[in-house]
């Protein structure tokens, strides 16, 4: 590590990475990645969109989820149902307005991503745990110099390029002071990991949930099976809306047992993994590259958990980021407004758009309306798949203004 110059240093090894270590070695260049922890380890994001199978197969990385995904416990995923105050609705991702895989899978995510670095790996990537970036030197023309410690020891490593997929550690943002405030208010998530068959409530097991919570509309649970008999469920509000002193436990089970729906697709059910909680997720950078760097994944945009797209947009922002980064090693000077920030802002604005719709209702007025239109059900039915950067569908053209009229019509 320490006498090398690499093509590509990579810093995190979650699934943005992971796909864009995976394209960069497929290419033959020299990649090293480093992640602070040792895999397998925990981490939020466990329901996949359809579209991100498409990133994975770009990456060279489908075949080892799609081979796997039984052994694994991954559970095949192909849509959404809906819940709230005894309104039932499904989306089925395999009807869908854009083109491409309409399934995908719900996955535990120390398996998953250790998955997707290990087959970077197998391709040629060098991966390296318990490495931690702690400071980043872009003053030599020559190479970037990154600053990092182990257990034992202190060192640097030179690269041409340097892909912050730090995730959550934003870790660039931080150092070069790009963070910039979230539009969104501070929310909190609290989960956990139950066992149980999930019999009751005729629940398909093949669809994530996502709850309303009966009288406060801005609460909502999530549902998550796995194939393995366990299943991951979540609750996300405002903040104030949690006792600030109360345990990640009581405030999780004091906002389910809000919910009956929810008590009766849970049945009999043992915790199998501690409640925890996360807030304040939601975060923004000024830019997203710059001198000889870019960010993905988390470490650059991260809006919220409700239509489960942060996987995707990170596998996005690898798929975008790839080719850019291919060119500049070969000393074509790229567009990096045009042809990265541009583009990926595309989907996010999407997301964001629906997001806020979510919380303000609009959206949610649009998900429970009884008499959809199929063609209007499909389009939405895309953007739930992940489909946001498919301009063809007006509900991305113009997702603000779609929104707002069908919102309208709905109500
Ligand atoms: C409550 C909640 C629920 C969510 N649910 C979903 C969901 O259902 N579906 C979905 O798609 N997304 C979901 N997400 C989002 C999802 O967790 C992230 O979008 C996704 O993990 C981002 O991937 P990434 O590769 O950018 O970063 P990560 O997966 O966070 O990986 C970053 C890696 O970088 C490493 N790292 C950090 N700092 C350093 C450092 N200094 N040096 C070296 N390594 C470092 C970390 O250890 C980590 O392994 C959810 C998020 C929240 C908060």
């Amino acid at each position: 590590m320490k006498d090398q110059i690499y093509d590509v240093a990579i810093i995190g090894a979650g699934p943005s990475g992971a796909t864009a270590a995976a394209m960069l070695a497929d290419a033959g260049k020299k990649v090293l990645v480093i992640e602070r922890q040792q895999f397998p380890r925990f981490s939020i994001g466990e329901s996949l969109l359809p579209q991100c199978m498409a990133y994975l197969q770009q990456a060279g990385l489908e075949s080892l989820v799609t081979e796997n995904a039984d052994e694994l416990g991954f559970q095949f995923k192909n849509g959404a149902a809906f819940y709230c105050q005894g309104q039932h609705v499904n989306f089925d991702f395999r009807k869908k307005f854009s083109e491409g895989p309409g399934t995908t899978f719900q996955v535990k995510r120390e398996r998953f991503d250790q998955l997707l670095i290990q087959g970077a790996a197998n391709k040629g990537a060098q991966v390296e745990h318990g490495v931690t970036l702690t400071d980043i030197d872009f003053s030599s023309p020559d190479f970037v110099s990154l600053s990092v410690t182990t257990e034992h020891e202190s060192f640097d490593i030179k690269a041409a390029y340097v892909l912050d997929a730090s995730g959550f550690g934003r870790v660039l943002p931080r150092l070069l002071s790009l963070e910039s405030p979230s539009d969104f208010p501070v929310r909190q998530a609290a989960f956990c990991h139950v066992k149980s068959d999930l019999a009751g409530g005729n629940f398909d097991r093949n669809q994530i949930l996502i709850t309303v919570h009966p009288t406060n509309p801005e609460i909502w649970y999530w549902l998550i099976p796995f194939a393995d008999g366990t299943a991951s469920i979540g609750v996300v509000g405002a903040e104030q809306l949690f006792a600030e002193h109360d345990s990640p436990s009581d405030k999780l089970w004091s906002k389910v047992k809000e919910e009956p729906y929810l008590l009766e697709v849970l049945g009999n059910y043992e915790v199998t993994r501690p409640e925890q909680c996360i807030t304040g997720y939601s975060a923004s950078v000024s830019r997203l590259y710059g001198d000889r760097f870019a960010l993905l994944g988390n470490a650059g945009e991260f809006l919220d958990p409700v239509f489960s797209s942060g996987v995707t947009i990170a596998m996005k922002s690898s798929s975008l980021v790839v080719p850019l980064v291919l060119k500049e090693l070969e000393g074509q000077k790229q567009d990096w407004e045009n042809d990265f920030s541009k583009p990926l802002r595309v989907g996010i604005s999407t997301f964001r758009t629906f997001v806020e719709g979510w919380y303000d209702t609009r959206f949610q007025k649009v998900i429970f309306y009884p008499e959809q239109q199929q063609q209007v059900k499909e389009m939405i039915s895309s953007i739930l798949a992940g489909y946001a950067w498919d301009e063809k569908n007006p509900y991305v053209k113009e997702s603000e203004r779609r929104l707002n009229v069908l919102a309208e019509l709905c109500a």
